[in-house]
């Protein structure tokens, strides 16, 4: 109590209420007083008390029912019963209905300050009490909800998160630890750790953690198989410390990491893929320069010529390859910013059939062009589309027989407009046809042989097409020829508005 003690002193007799409160100023409480039941009870409505002296035999309401009227208004103020007829039944009675004290009436200075020190000390701890009850009651609210935050945070994490304590039981672990674990759900937390997690690796990690000596250790991180499948999961269990760095249990953290190892492979297989088609030519082109330069031709001028020229030849593959795969990295990083805009694809097929007229004649190839020159436009890139039908008809071409004929045909349907190169050359075989898209793929029999390609041209014109959300197909018989159909969507009327503008 900050403030002075206030005491109330209710008794008719006003001898008694200014002894009482000569008494009690000198102690240096502030002291107030009421001359019956009624009055004692609207000051107490109005004001606060740390005690009251209540006079058992009043006129109108009497000391006991006051007792109970104040208690029911401030249940924790002080209250000291003063009467001259105390007998231990109505003491007992006054204790009952909520009396710290009694005071039998007569009584000295000294008597009535002493019960009421008494009183006023009772009070001081009452509240004292109080006080750490509600602190308690407020550091329990906020763990509560603390854990529940924890809970909640843990819950809705991707990765999934258990701990365990020194003892190996299970602490706390979220749904996405038991779904990668593929775990029956855990009901109730202390359970043994080996009786859920059946996961060899992981359980002896936890115990390495647990069981670690060394302050400095911090993790163990490891790659865990999971299923046949190939899902494959990276764990990392790290110690949980107190502030003195002692080990309190171990917290393990589940990545999915199945899609990255995808990639990784992938990736890998690649680089193997192009330093095995790189290798070949350069091997054959570091062949014949040293040749030349060893003169194994002595004077033959002729033979040097031969083997330089075929060094050039295989040069210009290589070079075909690089500026493909180079195509095919910035197709993939996204480097390459489309550049979307109205496109006649039968316009730009025209100028390419132009371009490759003196193959096509060397060759005797006819091209029957049938391409209708009402074609609704399409949306995309101009380089993509000349790369795409440049990559299909040097194939029409490539692989087509001498005297044979090319067709490029059209048609529409509600959401594409479809481009076909019909080809009357050697075909594709059955099973060959399948993996006709994929990187480096190249068809290697005695017609092809003779037949230059980095097996890169249908990739690119397959990522071309699915990057304008379209798609390619192939058709095809071995000995009569290939068709391959491209379906690029057709341009909804608000798009063309759009970009009109
Ligand atoms: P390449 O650079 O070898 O032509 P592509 O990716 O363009 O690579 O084609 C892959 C393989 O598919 C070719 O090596 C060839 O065997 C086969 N191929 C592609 N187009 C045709 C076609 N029109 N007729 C027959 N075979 C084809």
């Amino acid at each position: 109590m900050n403030t002075l003690p206030r005491i109330l002193v209710v008794d008719d007799e006003m001898g008694i209420r200014e002894g009482c409160k000569r008494a009690l100023l000198k102690e240096g409480y502030e002291i107030d007083d009421a001359e019956n039941g009624s009055v004692g009870l609207q000051k107490v409505k109005k004001d606060s008390y740390d005690l009251i002296l209540v006079d058992l035999i009043m006129p109108g309401i009497a000391g006991l029912d006051l007792i109970q009227k104040v208690h029911k208004i401030d249940p924790e103020v002080i209250l000291v019963v003063i009467t001259g007829y105390a007998t231990i039944d109505t003491a007992v009675e006054a204790t009952k209905r909520g009396a710290y004290d009694y005071l039998p009436k007569p009584f000295t200075p000294e008597a009535l300050t002493a019960v009421v020190k008494r009183g006023l000390e009772k009070r001081l701890l009452r509240l004292e009490a109080q006080k750490l009850h509600a602190e308690r009651e407020h550091r329990l609210l906020e763990l509560a909800s603390e854990q529940s935050r924890l809970h909640t945070i843990i819950g809705c994490m991707a990765d999934g998160v258990m701990v365990t304590n020194l003892e190996g039981q299970l602490v706390l672990w979220n749904a996405s630890f038991i779904k990668m674990l593929k775990l029956h759900d855990i009901d109730v937390p202390g359970k043994p750790l080996e009786q859920y997690v059946k996961n060899k690796p992981i359980v002896e990690s936890i115990q390495e953690v647990l069981t670690s000596k060394d302050k400095d250790f911090s993790m163990v991180s490891r790659e865990i198989q999971i299923d046949d499948q190939g899902t494959v999961l990276m764990a990392n269990i790290a110690p949980v410390r107190d502030e003195e760095g002692k080990i309190l249990g171990a917290v393990t953290v589940l990545r999915d990491i199945t899609k990255l190892k995808e990639i990784d492979k992938i990736k890998s297989q690649f680089v193997s893929m192009v330093t095995h088609e790189l290798r070949a030519p350069l091997a054959a082109i570091e062949g014949w320069l040293e040749l030349v330069i060893s003169d194994e031709a002595g004077g033959d001028e002729k033979q040097k010529l031969k083997w330089l020229s075929r060094s050039k030849e295989r040069t210009h593959s290589l070079l075909a390859l690089v500026n493909d795969l180079l195509e095919i990295n910035r197709m993939e990083a996204g480097k390459v910013a489309q550049k979307m805009e109205i496109v006649q694809i039968s316009d730009i097929i025209k100028k390419i059939i132009d371009f490759s007229r003196p193959e096509l004649d060397k060759q005797k190839i006819s091209v029957d062009f049938k391409l209708s020159d009402k074609l609704p436009a399409v949306q995309a890139d101009v380089r993509d589309m000349e790369k795409l039908f440049t990559n299909l008809i040097n194939n029409a071409i490539k692989y087509n027989i001498v005297s044979g004929s090319i067709i490029l045909e059209s048609a529409v349907d509600k959401n594409y407009v479809c481009f076909r190169a019909k080809d009357t050359g050697i075909g594709i075989s059955k099973d060959s046809l399948p993996h006709i898209f994929d990187d480096f793929f190249r068809v290697s029999d005695e017609k092809t042989k003779k037949i230059t390609g980095t097996g890169l041209g249908l990739t690119i014109a397959k990522k071309i097409v699915d990057s304008h959300f379209g798609r390619i197909e192939v058709e095809s018989q071995l000995g009569k020829g290939s068709t391959f159909s491209v379906f690029l969507p057709r341009m909804r009327r608000k798009n063309r508005k759009e970009i009109v503008k």
